[in-house]
């Protein structure tokens, strides 16, 4: 018998009439002669809910506490979901990450799976039950404590699970009926992509594409393994992200698409001397302090006075950690002021076909150009280009790429269907 992984995001679970409209969904795939296993997110916009509940108790939550809070999100959708399965006939069985064999490091907040071992879903997939599990939640090998997997990590926790029972197909139901040229929400003349490789999809996500998890493409990738994107209120087709490595499909349109990301903030270090070793001093820095970095710009040194400015892209959400580090360590580090900037956005033009075509980033430039928008930063990968702009730029940014680039549907496909886009 087939066996389908399903994950449902929390737009597909926001109230009562949406849980029961899922479980019929999962007995229809039952039904149809399949092993079912499906994974859920917490119910709507439950984890930014928890996430202000705690705020209001304490500025500085315990990171095992936040965790435990978090995880709860979960537990219910999974308990609702089996429930309404039971009240249409079905038996299933519901199990948080832990006892689904979710096994993780001990980072709090953002924990990599580190194996899955699914023997209790095994065992109950073979006794004929539908399986239900919490997403975005493991446990701990060393510790055993309660971990999250980030923000998005149910997408993770599908992906991995999927490899681990040897699934036929991952289907991530969603609120959009797959993934967009670009984020309906902001470009309305977005077209659905029917078939996306891998590749591009890791850079979409990469550069701030909500709709899978980075992590989970990354994952797919490894254990090479296809997903459906589709939607939960539709039964529409979605898109396809294929593993496939190597050969070029020659058909494949240039550009994938247009991602954004409104999360980072911008640091800029002025007045660094321009000797060896002052950008690696710089980054041992925010790198001790466990921050990720983006994009970073250095440069030329004025003559006169033989320094520089270093300028770089972090999460917004580490920003102010990442300052009073640098203005901790102003005195060895030697510079001389410190500007910071969260009101930034970043847009991301995505396609493989950029590594045979030239003239991808003038056509981008240009557009930005004809819309009077000002370039802060760029950086680019092989397949990708992305330019920082002023973040109350960022939509038109958006739009003015996607038109650029011939991506603009004429039918206005791109549906919304749920969600608050939090
Ligand atoms: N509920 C978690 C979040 O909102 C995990 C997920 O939805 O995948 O980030
Ligand atoms: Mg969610």
């Amino acid at each position: 018998m087939p066996l389908v992984v399903q994950k449902y995001g929390g737009s597909s679970l926001a109230d009562a009439e949406s849980i029961k409209r899922v479980a019929r969904r999962i007995v229809d795939t039952r039904k149809a002669g399949n092993q079912v296993c499906v994974v859920v997110s917490a119910m709507g916009d439950t984890t930014d809910e928890l996430l202000e509940l705690a705020d209001a108790v304490t500025p500085s939550a315990p990171e095992r506490e936040l965790d435990m809070l978090l995880t709860a999100g979960e537990r219910m959708s999974m308990a609702l979901v089996s429930m309404a399965i039971a009240n249409l006939g079905d038996s299933a069985m519901s199990f948080t990450g832990s006892q689904a064999g979710v096994i993780t490091d001990d980072v709090h907040g953002k924990a990599r799976i580190i194996d899955v071992t699914p023997g209790r879903i095994t065992e109950a997939l073979a006794d004929g039950h539908i399986v239900i599990v919490a997403g975005f939640q493991g446990v701990s090998q060393n510790t055993k404590e309660i971990t999250t997997l980030g923000r998005g990590g149910s997408d993770t926790t599908a992906v991995a699970l999927a490899a681990a029972l040897d699934a036929d197909v991952c289907e991530i139901y969603t609120d959009v009926d797959g993934i967009f040229t670009a984020d309906p929400r902001i470009v309305p003349s977005a077209h659905k992509i029917d078939q996306i490789s891998n590749e591009e999809m890791q850079e979409m996500a990469a550069s701030g594409a909500k709709v899978l998890m980075l992590r989970c493409v990354e994952y797919a990738r490894r254990f090479n393994l296809p997903i459906h994107v589709r939607s939960s209120f539709s039964y529409r087709e979605g898109t396809w992200v294929h593993p496939a490595e190597g050969e070029e499909d020659v058909e494949a349109p240039i550009i994938a698409g247009v991602a954004h990301d409104r999360s980072e903030a911008k640091i800029t270090v002025v007045g660094v001397k321009d000797t060896p070793g002052s950008a690696a001093a710089i980054f041992n820095l925010i790198s001790a302090q466990q921050v990720n970095i983006d994009m970073i710009v250095q440069n030329v040194s004025a003559v006169a006075t033989g320094r520089t400015d270093v300028s770089f892209t972090l999460p917004k959400t580490d920003g102010q950690r990442a300052v009073q580090a640098l203005q901790d360590a102003k005195g060895d580090l030697g510079f001389e002021s410190l500007q910071y900037d969260d009101q930034i956005g970043k847009v991301s033009l995505v396609g493989s076909g950029m590594r045979s075509h030239p003239g991808v980033s003038a056509t981008l430039f240009q557009a930005l150009a004809d819309a009077g928008i000002n370039i802060e930063m760029i950086s680019t990968s092989e397949i990708r280009v992305s330019v920082v702009t002023k973040g109350d730029l960022l939509d038109d940014a958006v739009r003015a790429i996607h038109t650029a680039f011939g991506l603009d549907s004429a039918d206005g496909e791109a549906v919304v269907y749920g969600g608050t886009g939090r």
